[in-house]
């Protein structure tokens, strides 16, 4: 179950590349652009002599990353000859890319898409979710394309149509040309365009994803219509029944820390404060990051341990807190079920004086074994701070953090 506040930050996705997005849309018949990866400039220039002596009267070197905003960032360029195509890729690959989603450093470019140009029309939206309210399925469509959609439904949300699909029929026709009118698009246009959303759908529903956008959706100067950007997101919980798509993970996108715990099945998502939690089981980490907040603090990162983690995942676990370079104090918030206490005060002891930890450590622990585990703590001679409530210890390593700024 999602959590109001942190369902967002939790549901665990695998993303992928445009060009990855593309080619899945192809297999399902969904119109997109002409075009090909090139992981080397050698690589790209080929496939742009091979778009215009197929007759494009331009081509669009875009930077694949697995972030939006690319265009304002300077990673999407139109050239309209092959050595613009040069410049523009020798420019792009390789860069670091910032846009409002990379952070301040940025995304080193690793490949480009190299598509042939589209004589554009109209740039609309066009998403396709899943919507947690209804347990439904939801198409939204706007004709404010290219924007970013956050934006719109901020400022004006009427501008964006939404349409349910009940998952026993699945997409209706009548429903695609509801949403094509909505749109503005022109008679000849109508088929076309439902044709395309039947196609988004069944891409939506068999691959698993969690999340299909084409922005911009396009027409073109002679009425035809395309997916001119894709980002598409699964549900990682189902990847093990997609092989093929598990395939197309690109680790050098993904936070290190988040691949490397993944490694040794560890729960870990990277968060924005400084305040690295350690704790079993998911809802009592959302408990615990909840009340370092209340507390006046913000939490490092998500870090679920499971419910029976051995001694060898502890000590990576404090590995991965450490090499977050914003933590300032660590709170381990245990209760001792499946994992024992003592198992976890010895995983704990063992990594702190393997990582040589510098930061404050607050511990709040309860359950089978608690006694024995405060024993370990205690004699290893290493400075533990223990909260006897989570309220309390909440309280100390909020203070901690703050004393250690
Ligand atoms: P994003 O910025 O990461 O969302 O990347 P997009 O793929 O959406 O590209 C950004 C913008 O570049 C689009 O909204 C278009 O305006 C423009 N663009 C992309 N491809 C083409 C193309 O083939 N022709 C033209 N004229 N513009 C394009
Ligand atoms: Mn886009």
């Amino acid at each position: 179950m999602p959590n109001a506040r942190y369902g967002g930050v939790l549901d665990q996705v695998m993303k992928i590349h445009e060009y990855q997005a593309k080619d899945i849309l192809a297999k399902y018949g969904v119109a997109v652009p002409r075009g090909e990866v090139a992981n080397t400039l050698e690589q790209a220039l080929d496939v742009a002599r091979r778009l215009f002596m197929a007759g494009a009267s331009g081509v669009v070197v875009k930077a694949q990353i697995h972030a939006g905003g690319r265009g304002k960032g300077g990673g999407v360029k139109v050239a309209k000859t092959h050595s613009e195509a040069e410049d523009y890729a020798k420019q792009i690959l390789g860069m670091q890319l910032v846009t409002h989603q990379t952070g301040p450093q940025g995304q080193k470019v690793r490949r480009l898409l190299v598509e042939e140009t589209a004589a554009i029309d109209r740039e609309l939206y066009l998403g396709v979710v899943l919507d947690r309210v209804t347990s439904k399925i939801v198409f939204m469509a706007s004709k404010a394309g290219g924007m970013e959609i956050e934006e719109v439904a901020a400022k004006d949300p009427d501008a964006i149509v939404k349409e349910y699909i009940d998952p026993a029929v699945g997409f209706q026709p009548y429903q695609g040309r509801k949403l094509a009118f909505a749109l503005g698009l022109k008679p000849v246009q109508i088929n076309q365009a439902v044709h395309f959303m039947q196609g988004l759908y069944k891409v939506f529903v068999e691959t698993d994803a969690s999340l299909l956008e084409i922005n911009p959706f396009i027409t073109t100067k002679d009425d035809k219509l395309l997916a001119l950007d894709c980002k598409m997101n699964f549900d990682d919980n189902a990847m093990f029944r997609h092989k093929d798509l598990k395939e197309l993970r690109d680790v050098t996108e993904e936070d290190p820390l988040e691949v490397e715990a993944s490694t040794y099945s560890l729960n870990y998502i990277k968060l924005d404060g400084n305040i690295a939690c350690m704790v079993n089981g998911a809802g009592l980490a959302m408990a615990t990051m909840d009340i370092i907040q209340y507390a006046g603090g913000s939490p490092a990162n998500f870090l679920d341990v499971g419910g029976g983690a051995s001694q060898e995942q502890i000590e990576r676990a404090f590995e991965i807190l450490l090499s977050d370079q914003h933590v300032k104090a660590i709170f381990i918030n245990i209760f001792g079920g499946i994992l024992r206490v003592d198992t976890l005060a010895q995983g704990v002891v063992a990594a702190a004086i393997k990582t040589n930890v510098k930061v404050p450590i607050v511990l709040r622990l309860e359950g089978t074994n608690v006694e024995q585990g405060r024993k370990i703590l205690k004699d290893s001679g290493l400075n533990f701070l223990v909260g006897e409530t989570m309220q309390d210890a909440a309280q100390i390593v909020v203070a901690a953090a703050k004393g250690a700024k």
